[in-house]
């Protein structure tokens, strides 16, 4: 076959296709020339050259009958290419470069043989015709060796084109000799490659190494059987004091840190490979070499290191250094139980109060006894009176015994004859009025007391008389100014005898016992102190004083004079005086100078008391006439100044004055007042310790979401370049190394999700996410997850089951975040359920009144103890977590599920039995 193919559309050659057809025989000078062993002698000899252009052996030059046998006998791939056709000659080692094109090659135009490669080949054959060797190294090929419509191979070779010169010192021909070097060659490549990326990963370990330096929790990762320190961030680092520990075991490193507890919890971590997370734990430790250990706290984890597969090979210890938070909560708790037991000192005072009652009434009692008794003997003494008129000395013997009696009562006591005239005064009335009693004899108390006319005890006395009932009342009294409790019984001859006692302590003491129970309440409530402390204000008057006002410093701790001052509340019946009030203090200021008034008090944490306010007073302490007559005007009588204290630091003043009522403050009011401004200051510095605290969790919530964030980057450029690679992209890829690969993904992805349930995490715990409440229609919203989670299901060779809900039945959520929670929880079920379980999703209505709806998610699997079905809720706890592996999950999922369900006013709940099964419910209301 002569004909020529169309480079690239060539079709390979079967048997029919060489040029020795069956029974022709190659000439006898061919058998002679090709003699020996081998496939291409042997093709050579069967080979008939005279179909060529080169044309039967015996023709050829001796040049070519030179070089023919040389290419065939070399152990390298050589071929030789003769005549302006330049026919192929090549021998076994070359074979394997023509692929499907052999035999047919052979005897074959090289131009016909390689259309694909004769653009590169014909200007070198041009220049070696020319007398030139060409060598070329490591020279990329494509090349067509499978056949047409196969894809080119990539071949590098190295080799060498030289010059045949023949018998006339002319080119006749080429002898190509030829090394494949592909497999050194991308081997080379690859190595380069790898070494690139390798670079790029150490760039982003760099990125993420930098990040934990400069963390604002600790970390420090620990390795091998010792733990010795591998990395530690710079937090960490000052939390032991600056000391160096890289590259020590941890117990040599941190002696001080021995027999606190972590070696046990160390050993269990890297032993069950269950992480560890511990709350406000206290330990002691150095802050600086050879100083003292010092109490702190931190919340940490320690996770079990993970190697890729499943080795554990050490521990990570991560957390933060919340001494400060722990310390000033301890301080409100503190302060909280002190009010609390404040209050208690207060309950029993009042039960005090109400034991005094008692023993009040029951000296009443017996009062009203000896008042039945004094009657009944005031009778006997009238009868005896009008009997034995004559007999005078006994009757004065009888007076004697009466008076006697009635001196002993030691409360006031009169006795009116039927006109209303006092026939007998005891010396206790003499005294608390302070005039003798001859001059009310014979008297009635209109006549004596005439700014009393309308006293309402005059007119309860006449009622006595007039109803023969007796009565009590208590009530101010004028002629005694004070309140008193006056009892009036009907006594024989139409008169009535009448008892009383100043009852002002006993009064006072209930007064100040309600005030102090009301005023409590009012400091324990919570809400802003400011508007507290105005409902405070206002509560002390009239009951404590007629004015009251509350000034507040904001800033207690600093030192600067005067300070600043706030007044948060003032309180006065008159508003008028209120405005004076105002006047006062902005024309005339307060002098900071002074060590009396609301700056002495600030500057000495000692109450200022001036029971009685003198004219004189005011006109000694007045600034200029028209301060004095403003002074005047607000008519002061009596005043008290407490400071507000809390630890020893002063936050303010409350000021009680009393005018108009003229009234005047004493001793005991002083000690009432003292109590109050310790109780509202206790009250202050609670509400700012609290503020403070809130603040300080709200920005460690909002790092942990902004360090979510940035890690985020970095890792997503490992998983890209990780699955560039994987694609093959940078060029071809072992099993070792897509294995390698593989890890690479899985980890990246673990490491993924796990700053994704962290940053959920910090959301929520900073309130950030948002619910977009609706109406979710629940058996809709049910179908819509179980297509996947079905799929998933059926991989793991799990049954999975929808039992259909009333498709009428809506409840009221986020439509995605309660699909988030239900995939979660299903998730789980599926994690947790070993092959051949099976996995089921229902609903019902349940709650009062079936407000709520439940949607159960069950399965038949590992089940959870008893004793964790609390914890599984808590961040960061897995029970199963040292069965499962290390990519299924952080211990958040249930934390996230339950947060975020009861956002909702929902719930989430659990029930499980060990090796038999669980049911998590999510509630939420029903729409
Ligand atoms: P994670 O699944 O990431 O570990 P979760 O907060 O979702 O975290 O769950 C906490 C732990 O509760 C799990 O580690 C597992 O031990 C346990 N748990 C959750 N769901 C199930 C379940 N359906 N069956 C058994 N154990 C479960």
């Amino acid at each position: 076959m002569t004909d020529t193919h169309a480079p690239g559309a060539e079709h390979r050659p079967t048997s029919d296709d060489t040029r020795h057809p069956q029974g022709n025989a190659g000439s006898a000078e061919a058998a002679a020339l090709f003699a020996g062993p081998g496939e291409m002698r042997a093709r050579c000899r069967a080979f008939d050259w005279s179909a060529t252009p080169l044309g039967p052996v015996a023709q050829w030059p001796q040049s070519l009958r030179t070089m023919a046998p040389v290419a065939l006998a070399s152990a390298f791939s050589k071929i030789l290419l003769w005549g302006p056709d330049l026919i192929q000659i090549y021998n076994d080692a070359y074979i394997p470069f023509l692929g499907t094109k052999h035999p047919w090659g052979l005897g074959r135009p090289t131009r016909e043989c390689w259309p694909e490669v004769w653009d590169f080949n014909a200007p070198i054959y041009e220049r070696v015709w020319t007398g030139e060797t060409i060598y070329l190294q490591d020279q990329l090929y494509r090349l067509a060796r499978h056949g047409p419509d196969q894809p080119l191979d990539d071949v590098y070779i190295t080799l060498s084109y030289s010059p045949v010169r023949d018998e006339t010192g002319a080119v006749a021909g080429v002898l190509v000799t030829l090394i494949e070097t592909t497999t050194r060659v991308q081997a080379q490549r690859l190595e380069a490659e790898r070494a690139r990326l390798l670079g790029q990963l150490e760039v982003e370990r760099a990125r993420l190494a930098y990040v934990f330096q400069n963390a604002p929790s600790f970390l420090a990762v620990l390795r091998g059987p010792d733990y010795v320190f591998t990395l530690v961030n710079d937090t960490f680092r000052q939390i032991i004091g600056g000391r160096d520990v890289v590259g020590r075991p941890v117990w040599d490193a941190l002696p001080d840190l021995r027999g606190q507890g972590f070696e046990a919890l160390l050993e269990r971590v890297a032993r069950t490979g269950e992480p560890f997370v511990g709350r406000e734990v206290p330990f002691r430790v150095s802050r600086s070499p050879g100083a003292p250990p010092e109490e702190r706290f931190i919340d940490f984890v320690y996770m079990p290191l993970v190697e890729a597969d499943g080795a554990r090979t050490g521990v990570i210890a991560h957390g933060s250094d919340i001494t400060e938070q722990v310390l000033a909560r301890r301080e409100v708790e503190r302060l909280l139980r002190e009010s609390e037991s404040n209050r208690q000192a207060l309950e029993e005072s009042n039960a005090r109060l109400q034991e005094q009652a008692l023993e009040l009434e029951l000296a009443n009692q017996q009062l009203q006894d000896s008042a039945a008794e004094l009657e009944l003997q005031a009778e006997q003494l009238h009868m005896t009176a009008l009997a034995l008129e004559e007999r005078s000395e006994e009757a004065e013997a009888n007076r004697q015994t009466l008076t006697t009696i009635v001196e002993a009562v030691t409360d006031g006591f009169v006795a009116f004859d039927g006109a209303m005239r006092y026939t007998f005064v005891n010396g206790r009335a003499e005294e608390m009025w302070g005039v003798p009693g001859e001059r009310l004899l014979g008297k009635t108390p209109r006549e004596v007391w005439p700014a009393a006319a309308d006293s309402q005890f005059v007119a309860m006395l006449e009622r006595v008389r007039a109803s023969r009932q007796p009565e009590i009342l208590e009530g101010f009294a004028p002629s005694l100014r004070v309140p008193v409790e006056v009892r009036g019984y009907p006594a024989s001859g139409g008169g009535v005898v009448a008892f009383f006692s100043d009852i002002s302590e006993r009064r006072r003491q209930e007064q100040a016992a309600s005030f102090l129970a009301d005023a409590s309440q009012l400091l324990a409530s919570s809400g802003d102190y400011q508007t507290t402390l105005r409902n405070l204000a206002a509560a002390a008057v009239p009951r404590l004083g007629d004015w009251c006002a509350v000034d507040v410093l904001p800033d207690p701790d600093s030192a600067v004079w005067p300070p600043r001052i706030e007044r948060v509340a003032v309180a006065h019946q008159d508003p008028a005086k209120l405005e004076l009030a105002q006047t006062l203090t902005t024309r005339f200021p307060q002098d900071w100078s002074r060590d009396t008034g609301t700056p002495g008090v600030l500057r000495t944490r000692e109450p200022s008391f001036i029971p009685d306010i003198t004219d004189a007073m005011l006109a000694a302490g007045a600034q200029n006439e028209a301060h004095l007559a403003m002074l005047r005007e607000l008519a002061i009588r009596s005043i008290i100044i407490v400071p507000l204290v809390a630890r020893e630091r002063v936050l303010g003043a409350i000021t009680l004055v009393m005018a108009e009522s003229d009234r005047r403050f004493t001793e005991a009011d002083l000690a009432l007042a003292v109590d109050l401004g310790r109780r509202a200051g206790v009250a202050i510095d609670n509400a700012r310790l609290l503020r403070d605290a809130q603040e300080a969790n709200a920005s460690k919530s909002q790092f942990l979401a902004n360090m979510s964030h940035e890690l985020r980057q970095p890792l997503n450029a490992i998983t890209g370049y990780a699955e560039l690679m994987a694609m093959g992209v940078r060029g071809a890829v072992t099993e070792e190394q897509r294995q390698d690969l593989e890890r690479i993904r899985t980890s990246s992805a673990h490491l993924t999700a796990l700053i994704g349930d962290i940053l959920e995490f910090a959301r929520i715990e900073t309130g950030q996410l948002t619910y977009n409440t609706a109406e979710v229609p629940v058996d809709a919203a049910l179908a819509d997850v179980t297509s996947f989670v079905a799929l998933q299901a059926e991989q793991r060779q799990q049954r999975f089951t929808h039992e259909r809900c009333d498709p009428g039945v809506a409840l009221r959520a986020d439509p995605d975040r309660f699909r988030q929670v239900i995939v979660n929880l299903l998730t789980n079920a599926i994690k947790y359920t070993p092959a051949g379980g099976s996995i089921t999703l229902s609903c019902a209505l349940t709650g009062p009144a079936q407000s709520m709806v439940a949607v159960h998610v069950t399965d038949t699997g590992a089940g959870i103890p008893a004793n964790k079905l609390e914890a599984i809720f808590d961040p960061f706890v897995q029970v199963h977590g040292s069965l499962r592996q290390k990519s299924e999950g952080v211990g958040l999922g249930l934390a996230i599920a339950r947060d975020i369900a009861r956002h909702m006013d929902g719930d989430v709940t659990v029930e499980s039995e060990e090796g038999v099964g669980s049911t998590f419910t999510l509630t939420l209301p029903r729409a």
